[in-house]
């Protein structure tokens, strides 16, 4: 008889659910929130899968993943099929294994547990659609539930993080006029104006150091114009720049910060357009950092400690090198805490796979945390 949680997690893993077309996992959530004493489970309306488990007055914490993955891409690179579910040698196989199914599992079957225990105040499970490309459903949620913390379940390799670097993509565009290459006299050579910018761009301050390890502003491509001739002066040429940014660095410092250095008033910075309009039209990410010091967030470094010492392993804390849902959950204030079963070099690769040692970890993590934060309060206490 298999375990309740990895049969969970491996049935997540067979309901495809590609950015876009989260339904069949969405399903299997609401079955789950079902089978396991939820008192709500419904789908919002752009298609979030939502479980809330209500006892009084009190906090509300909400744990929170997403349900959509990547592409399982080519089917023949897998060591087993991406949709398998498997588990082989202790670890289950397939397209969002680590990222992040199995969290999602760990979170209904930890809900349930610390209900089983008790609590006070309201426990909400919510797996959210469209995480991988611009994060719809956590902005949608956190516009429509109310909640005082979030554990987010991307993988942690059950390290407790606190935060991530913001993400944009900035695209230079610099001037110039064509001229047969034999006369480049002629003409004005868009490359000649990025090359004086890269070379300047080695040498821009950036914010330093901090928890986040600052800022970066990698150059990454050149795409000149005309492109399809190797004997004309490029008449323009714009430039990627992949920026990394830090708390309170938003698309209009990003776009100030990478012009301060373009000495040529013709040159235009932009953040690029990501094609979705409305508040995503931007490719841009923001970074976020949950305060150390916050309440929610030192219940839950002495609980997941407290957990993982039970499993005879060490408590760590970090920050993710990818960008999440965090900045949209905590939109209205409340600590988003991280932790999640699985490798995070694992996702959105053909060897994605997680230890089912951490789906344990996991879950007795998310309950250790929900029980903590929702204890009942003691005589005279204030909840
Ligand atoms: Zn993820």
């Amino acid at each position: 008889m298999q375990d309740p949680l990895v049969s969970l997690a491996s049935e997540l893993i067979k309901a495809p659910s590609q950015t876009g077309k989260e339904g069949p996992a969405a399903a299997v959530m609401l079955e789950a929130f079902e089978a396991n004493g939820f008192d709500e489970a419904y789908l919002d309306e752009v298609g979030n899968a939502i479980g809330v488990i209500r006892r009084g007055e009190g906090r509300t914490l909400m744990l929170n993943g997403h349900i959509d993955t990547v592409p399982v891409g080519d089917p023949d690179l897998w060591p087993y099929p991406p949709l398998s579910g498997a588990v082989v040698n202790d670890r289950l196989w397939g397209r969002g294994a680590c990222d992040m199914k199995s969290a999602l599992a760990c979170m209904v079957m930890a809900a349930s547990d610390a209900a089983a225990a008790g609590f006070q105040g309201t426990l909400i499970v919510s797996g959210v659609v469209q995480e991988e490309v611009g994060g719809l459903g956590a902005r949608h949620l956190a516009a429509t539930l109310g909640y005082d913390a979030v554990v987010l379940g991307e993988p942690s390799k059950c390290r407790m993080m606190l935060g991530h670097r913001g993400a944009s993509v900035v695209e230079i565009v610099f001037p110039g006029a064509i001229a047969h290459a034999a006369r480049a006299s002629l003409g004005e050579n868009a490359l000649a104006h990025v090359a004086r910018y890269v070379l300047a761009l080695e040498g821009l301050e950036l914010p330093r150091g901090g928890a986040l390890g600052g800022s970066s502003a990698t150059p990454t491509r050149v795409i000149s114009s005309p492109s399809d001739s190797t004997n004309v002066v490029p008449g323009s040429a714009v430039l990627t720049v992949d920026y990394r940014s830090v708390p309170g660095e938003g698309p209009a410092e990003v776009v100030e910060r990478l012009h301060s250095i373009a000495h040529d008033e013709r040159i235009i910075v932009r953040i690029a357009d990501s094609g979705r309009g409305g508040a995503d039209a931007l490719r841009s990410t923001a970074a976020y950092l949950a305060d150390p010091d916050a309440q929610a967030v030192r219940v839950a470094r002495e609980a997941f400690g407290r957990a993982l010492a039970a499993v005879g392993r060490r408590f760590e804390e970090d920050v993710w090198w990818f960008c999440t849902d965090a900045p949209s959950l905590a939109r209205r204030g409340a600590p988003v805490i991280g932790f999640g079963p699985g490798e995070e070099e694992l996702a959105h690769t053909t060897n994605e796979s997680v230890a089912v040692a951490d789906l344990h970890a996991a879950r007795r993590a998310y309950a250790e945390f929900a029980k903590a934060y929702l204890a009942r309060p003691k005589n005279g206490e204030a909840a």
